[in-house]
Parts: structure tokens; sequence; C-alpha cells
């Protein structure tokens, strides 16, 4: 029997659709638009597409957008003093400083520099450590998709077994911070695990957030288990000179063996943009003294 598929593009534009009228909701309350300031340092051509696309969905979904664009040898100095004004900014609600940036600038040090209460990509430590305490945070946009999906797909996920495979600060470890504040049962696997398909096998809910092309195959699958691909991996397409996109995980295989499935692309992509802005209004909302809304 073939997996239900996880339609990340119905669920994201579901949610952007709720954020447009929270956002009529906010500026009526307190006279102003939420606001979300982007940065990005070079010209990298995938950095460029992805904040034009950030931009846009801001608009799209009534806030203000504030791009700050800086030339490619801007230098560390610069880049915090910049990050310093928008956090004094009222009108700015959430910073987000698009990774990569340029050899000379530690990112370490720019992340650490935005103000927590704007973090919306969730990258400060002390977000990391509210999510780890299970407090009040914001968190990061791909694992807080991921988590909308499950919870939409399965409702209560208390007492599954999760394996998320991954350790990165940006989806691995938040995704088992998340899924452990469900009361899953947790593994996090990285590149070290031994026998991993083992360990996949007794997920019922497996996150893939690898970087490796089509790396779970459907054997590693428990029969209808919920399968979340993080990945996004370009690969050689059919024709000469074209390329197209998979996921970590071997759909054609997976999908005969699990119960749910997101696609690569249209799974978790879409839900991170989605992610960001509901990050966006919940850190304006806080910001402004209001509460957020509960289904947020
Ligand atoms: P990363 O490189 O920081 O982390 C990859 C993790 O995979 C590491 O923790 C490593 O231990 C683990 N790993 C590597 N090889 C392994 C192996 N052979 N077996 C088991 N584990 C192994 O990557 P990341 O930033 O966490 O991103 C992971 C993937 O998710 C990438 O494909 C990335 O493009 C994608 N991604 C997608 C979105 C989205 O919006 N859909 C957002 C962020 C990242």
């Amino acid at each position: 029997m073939s997996a239900r598929l996880i339609d990340g593009r119905a669920a994201a534009e579901a949610l952007r659709a709720r954020l447009a009228i929270i956002a009529d909701f906010f500026r009526a309350s307190t006279g102003r638009p939420a606001g979300l300031a982007t940065v990005l340092v070079g010209e990298d051509p995938a950095s460029a597409v992805y904040v034009r696309s950030k931009i846009k969905a801001t608009e799209e979904a009534g806030m203000h957008g504030l791009h700050h664009p800086l030339p490619a040898k801007t230098s560390e100095a610069e880049l915090l003093a910049l990050v310093d004004t928008l956090n004094r900014d009222d009108a700015v609600d959430g910073i987000l400083v698009q990774l990569p940036l340029p050899k000379q600038i530690d990112s370490a040090r720019v992340i650490d520099a935005v103000s927590p209460d704007k973090d919306v990509d969730g990258f400060h430590v002390v977000n990391a450590g509210r999510l780890a305490v299970g407090a009040e945070a914001l968190v990061p946009c791909t694992p807080l998709g991921c988590l909308h999906l499950l919870t939409t797909e399965l409702g209560d996920l208390s007492g599954a077994n999760a394996v998320v495979i991954g350790r990165s600060n940006i989806v691995g470890k938040p995704m088992a911070s998340l899924l452990l504040g469900e009361s899953c049962t947790v593994t996090i696997a990285h590149s070290r695990t031994r026998d991993l398909p083992e360990v996949c096998r007794r997920a019922d809910i497996l996150v893939a957030a690898v970087g490796r092309a089509e790396m779970v195959r459907g054997d590693w699958i428990k029969p209808g288990a919920t399968v979340i691909d993080v990945g996004i991996n370009r690969v050689p397409g059919a024709a000469a000179g074209k390329t197209r996109l998979v996921g970590d995980v071997a759909f054609d295989e997976a999908r005969e063996v699990a119960g749910a499935i997101t696609p690569v692309p249209g799974g978790v992509g879409p839900m991170t943009i989605a992610m960001l802005l509901r990050n966006t209004q919940v850190a304006a909302h806080r910001r402004a003294g209001l509460k957020p809304p509960e289904d947020l």
C-alpha cells in the first residue's frame, strides 16, 4: 500500500492565510504592521533567492519587510553595527541574517548579537536554551514546520518512538527537543551512529535531516511509520545537463512501507518560510505585550 502524502504546500498556505488575519489584528491593535528585517551580505545566488522569497512572503502576509543588502566585503564590525541598529529599532520585530556569511565574518558572533526576542530564526543560544528547558522560546523554523506537519497528521504524539537523523543546531537538535516536548521517546542518530538502519526501524516517527541524497532506504522504515524528509539534495536529472531535487529518503521505496511521508520538494520546504512569518508575528505580539494566538 502506498503511504499518504503529507502536503507541505497546502499546510503552509493554510498557515499563511491564518497569519494574514493575525497580521490585520496586530496592525489594528498596535497601529503598525509587524516588521521583519532581512540582511544579506554579498551576492550568493542561492541566498539571494531565499531572501527574495522571504521578503515577498513577508509582504504577502501583511507584514513590513525591511531589506538590508550589504556588499560582500562588509566587515564583521559593520554587520554588528547594523544588527545593533535593528535591535534598537521599534519597527523591527524580527531580524534574519541570511547564512552563510562571507569568510571575514564570524557567524556565531553575529547570531549572538541579535536580540533574543527578535531572533526569529531561533539560532541564539538563549532561545536554544529556552527550548531545551521547555520555556517560551523562538524555535528554528524548519523543525517547527516539521512538528506542525506531524501534529496535523498524527494528533497526539505522546509515547511515539521518534528517531531524528542529524544533530545540527538548526534542524536535528531543536527537532529532538520539540519531539521530547511532545512526550515522544526520542533517539538522535548521526554520522557515528552504529547500525543506523536498525535504529530507524524502531521509529514510529522518522525525521531525516542529513543532506545525503536518498540515504534512508525503504527497508529502514517501520511499516506504517510517519516519515519527514528535511533533506534537500540536488542530483543529476534524467535529461543531460539538468538537475532535480531529492530528499534524504529514497521516496519511491519508502512510500511502499511508510504510513505517511513528506515529498521533496513540496513537503518540509514550504513550511520553513511559513514558520518564519509565524515567528515574526509571535515576536511582534510578545514585544507589544500581546498574547500570540493559541493556535499559532
Ligand atoms: P548539517 O550538515 O549541519 O547536519 C547534518 C547532520 O547529518 C550531522 O549532524 C551529521 O552527524 C549527520 N550525518 C551526516 N552523515 C551521516 C550519515 N552517514 N549517517 C547519519 N547521519 C549523518 O545539515 P543541516 O543544516 O541539519 O541540514 C540537513 C539537510 O536538511 C540538508 O539537506 C539541508 O539542505 C536540509 N535543510 C532543509 C531545510 C528546509 O527548509 N527544507 C532547512 C534546513 C536544512
